[in-house]
């Protein structure tokens, strides 16, 4: 029997460690928090396929820029004189093309085909979690932005994801909680949404009684064996597997490091924050197109998730970006309270690619030693599929096509 360490006890980690369990691999999941701490909790809930886009798009350097100047605004770039954040930001900067833009969609949401299913399988696996199946909302209040994106319909259709264009009045049949602002919408009926928490508490329930072991410690020391395995070590310890995956998340490249890898992963920091009982009554998730936020319907809650900020490995949030976060809403609903009762918000890293799409293989020139990360905004979404298509790399020595797009060798890695 296969013996696998996997690295990162997220949504990429656990999802992965579920699928290698399942087909027998003894597998062990070292982690240095409670499972799901961190992104993999704090997200906003979607599994969004139709999310495909990479954050490099044509425009983006512009719009970064202006938004650079307003403490506020939904992307922000801490700047650094690091070779690495230099490296990193001109590797985006070549990836905002409308030609990369495309290509990286079109991958994207070829990994995320099948999302839904996998879904379905891992609860009638017995795995119990809160899900909807009520479609995504994208509102436009900007006249030009919704002209814009009514034009680029025909992506979604190319990529066999079903969207329906909305007049602001269809849009307020669907959601009446849309306020009058709203001039426009694009309706993704397939779409779903989670309670994030519920997935990865039934994740690691199933990896239980799946026999798997689930160890708490940080990885301060990796080495490739001879063999083709790796040897961890740190305070748990040291194990040896015959094959190690990395899914570290935004700590990947630190990982990576310790076996001698570079890996230009950075964080890209999100804010969320649930309010208790829910503001909102509505089916669908809502997308603040302008104001890029995200409001997801959960039981007994409204969520408001968003802003991008790229700078350090550190969870602390900017309570200037964060009331942004809270007050978005205002422009897109009839009412909103931005300051109605809330949890405590909370924070999370999102694994950031300079090309905007995931990082998921072999990295050279190890033999069994594998990554996951680079999940940007759609690590939820992509992690059921990730994991199901490296468990058949690692275990039949597989070479999915859906997964060539995201392979590390482009990084030289
Ligand atoms: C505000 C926000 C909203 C989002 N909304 C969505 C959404 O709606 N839909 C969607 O699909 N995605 C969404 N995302 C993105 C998604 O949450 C992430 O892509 C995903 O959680 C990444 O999962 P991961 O397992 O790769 O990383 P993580 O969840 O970060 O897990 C990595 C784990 O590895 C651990 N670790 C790090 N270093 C070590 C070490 N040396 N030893 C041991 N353990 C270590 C970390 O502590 C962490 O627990 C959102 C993200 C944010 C921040």
């Amino acid at each position: 029997m296969m013996r696998v360490a996997v690295v990162g006890s997220g949504l990429v980690g656990l999802a992965t460690a579920y699928e290698l369990s399942r087909r027998g691999a003894e597998v062990v999941v070292v982690g240095n928090r409670a499972p799901g701490t961190g992104a993999s909790t704090n997200n906003a809930g979607w599994v969004v396929p139709a999310e495909s886009g990479p954050v490099p798009a044509p425009g983006v350097v512009l719009q970064t820029l202006r938004w650079m100047a307003k403490p506020d605004s939904p992307v922000y770039v801490r700047p650094e004189l690091s070779p690495s954040f230099i490296r990193f930001f001109a590797g985006m900067l070549r990836a905002c093309n409308a030609g990369s833009y495309d290509r990286a969609f079109a991958a994207t949401a070829a990994l995320a085909r099948g999302t839904m299913d996998a879904l379905d399988a891992w609860a009638a696996d017995g795995m119990a979690f809160e899900m909807h199946a009520a479609g995504e909302l994208r509102a436009y209040v900007d006249a030009a932005a919704y002209r814009a994106a009514v034009a680029d319909l025909m992506r979604y259709e190319r990529a066999g994801l079903a969207a329906e264009p909305l007049t602001g009045d269809e849009a307020r049949t669907a959601v009446p909680a849309l306020g009058d602002g709203v001039v426009g919408a694009v309706r993704f009926p397939s779409e779903r949404h989670v309670r994030p928490q519920t997935v990865v508490d039934a994740l690691v329930a199933r990896l239980d009684a799946l026999g798997a072991t689930q160890v708490r410690g940080r990885v301060t020391g990796a080495w490739a064996l001879p063999s083709g395995g790796a040897e961890l070590r740190g305070g748990f310890g040291s194990l040896r597997a015959d094959a190690l995956v990395i899914a570290a998340g935004a700590w990947s490249g630190r990982v990576a490091r310790l076996l001698g890898s570079r890996l230009p992963v950075r964080p890209g920091k999100g804010y969320s924050v649930d309010y208790v009982p829910a503001q909102l009554d509505m089916g669908p998730t809502v997308m603040l197109s302008e104001a890029h936020v995200a409001v997801t319907p959960l039981d007994g809650a409204t969520r408001v998730a968003g802003t991008m900020e790229f700078g350090r490995l550190d969870e602390r949030i900017s309570a200037v970006r964060l009331r942004a976060v809270r007050e978005a809403p205002g422009r897109y609903f009839r009412a909103w309270n931005p300051d109605a009762p809330s949890l405590a918000a909370s924070a999370g890293l999102r694994p950031m690619m300079p090309d905007g799409i995931a990082c998921i293989g072999r990295l050279a020139p190890f033999g069994q030693v594998y990554v996951a990360t680079g999940h940007a905004m759609l690590g939820l979404t992509l992690a059921p599929r990730t994991g199901a298509l490296l468990a058949s790399a690692i275990l039949d020595g597989a070479d999915p096509a859906e997964l060539r797009p995201f392979s590390p060798a482009r990084f030289g890695a």
